[in-house]
């Protein structure tokens, strides 16, 4: 059944298996982001067998299996879930007092420690306390909460505001790991630098003060996504699209009559390239966008897309109809592929 993801289980563990030894190598633990493949359980196996430190994600619901790893919660967790983070999650990142004392008040209820990283926004203007401001009397509260163990500090970079991670940015955070520690009196076991965006640091030997770093799209896609540089050592086609022909036809490349808005309430604007070779295929943006996915043959062109529809330009009329296309996605691709129901995913192992 088309389409299909095919998903090659072996480069995957072979991307994870070089990011964390080189990691280790120079003292840094690893989360490795499940996110963008919906935490599949087949690729959870691939982690729970690997040498990553910790699992982690976004979503709740993504982290409700039992795991010998630590699992972690990404996204700041909303004050109506404190009961199931506690519950199934072994370390969340907060950045809001008021769910923290909800976290505490579960945590105590449970008869467990919850253990948080607090978030520091340090200039890329998305989750956590702003570097500048004074942090001190909240760590001094989640400090005084019993059930609540602040075990790390981290930030996230190159996401909403597109800061990259710079020697003098990443500063700041070490900068407030010590001033913690030194006014706590203990060591932070966590100092969570940034996601893939920080890879490029790491390589340089530029990561100082840091000891910890989480992965999705390096792990995925073999891609550092500060200057967006496939890495040479890691794959980068662990993951392929395949969808069907199910039209193949002569048309003109311009509509022909007065034209409106499409289905998305979109102006298109169309060249006339006169009579080309027109695919229709069984995917659509109810599956993926048309602009996160390029096609593997490079005499296609993708034209555009409907909800349940791709059009492709065959520009040397190679294929016909129930020839099988196949794609290698983005981030964003991989994101929506693996969350729609309607795109089967197949492990392969060699
Ligand atoms: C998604 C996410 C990551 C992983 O980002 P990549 O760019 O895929 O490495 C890391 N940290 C947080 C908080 C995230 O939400």
């Amino acid at each position: 059944m088309y389409p299909r993801l095919i998903i090659n289980a072996k480069k995957i563990a072979h991307n994870i298996d070089y990011i964390t030894k080189l990691c280790h190598q120079k003292d840094i633990s690893v989360m490795g982001v499940t996110k963008a493949i919906c935490a599949h359980p087949d690729i959870i196996e691939i982690f729970e067998n690997s040498r990553l430190d910790y699992i982690a994600d976004s979503r709740l619901e993504n982290l409700m299996y039992p795991s010998k790893k630590m699992k972690v919660l990404l996204r700041v967790s909303m004050p109506s879930e404190a009961r199931m983070v506690v519950n199934y999650t072994d370390i969340s990142l907060q950045s809001s007092l008021e769910t923290i004392k909800i976290l505490q008040k579960a945590a105590f209820l449970q008869k467990k420690k919850h253990a948080i990283i607090l978030m520091f926004d340090i200039g890329d203007l998305r989750e956590g306390l702003y570097y500048t401001h004074h942090y001190m009397q909240i760590v001094e509260k989640i400090m005084s909460f019993n059930n609540i163990d602040l075990v790390g500090i981290g930030t996230n970079l190159t996401c909403y505001g597109g800061v990259l991670p710079t020697p003098e940015i990443m500063k700041r955070l070490s900068d407030i790991a010590k001033a913690i520690e030194e006014k706590f009196a203990f060591k932070l076991q966590i100092i969570s630098g940034g996601n893939s965006s920080s890879f490029e640091m790491l390589r340089k030997e530029e990561l100082v003060g840091i000891n910890n770093l989480r992965f999705g799209e390096l792990i995925f896609l073999g891609r550092e996504t500060a200057y967006s540089n496939d890495v040479e050592e890691l794959y980068q086609d662990a993951f392929t699209l395949e969808a069907e022909v199910i039209e193949h036809a002569l048309k003109p490349s311009v509509p022909d009559g007065q034209l409106g808005v499409n289905a998305f309430g979109e102006k298109v604007v169309f060249e006339d390239k006169g009579l080309i070779h027109r695919m229709i295929l069984g995917i659509g943006r109810q599956e993926v966008r048309s602009d996160d996915i390029v096609p593997l043959d490079n005499d296609l062109e993708i034209i555009g897309s409907s909800s349940d529809h791709l059009l492709v330009n065959d520009l040397l009329n190679k294929y016909k109809v129930g020839d099988i296309i196949s794609f290698k996605l983005s981030y964003g691709g991989l994101l929506g592929a693996t969350t729609s129901k309607y795109v089967k995913k197949e492990l392969v192992y060699e």
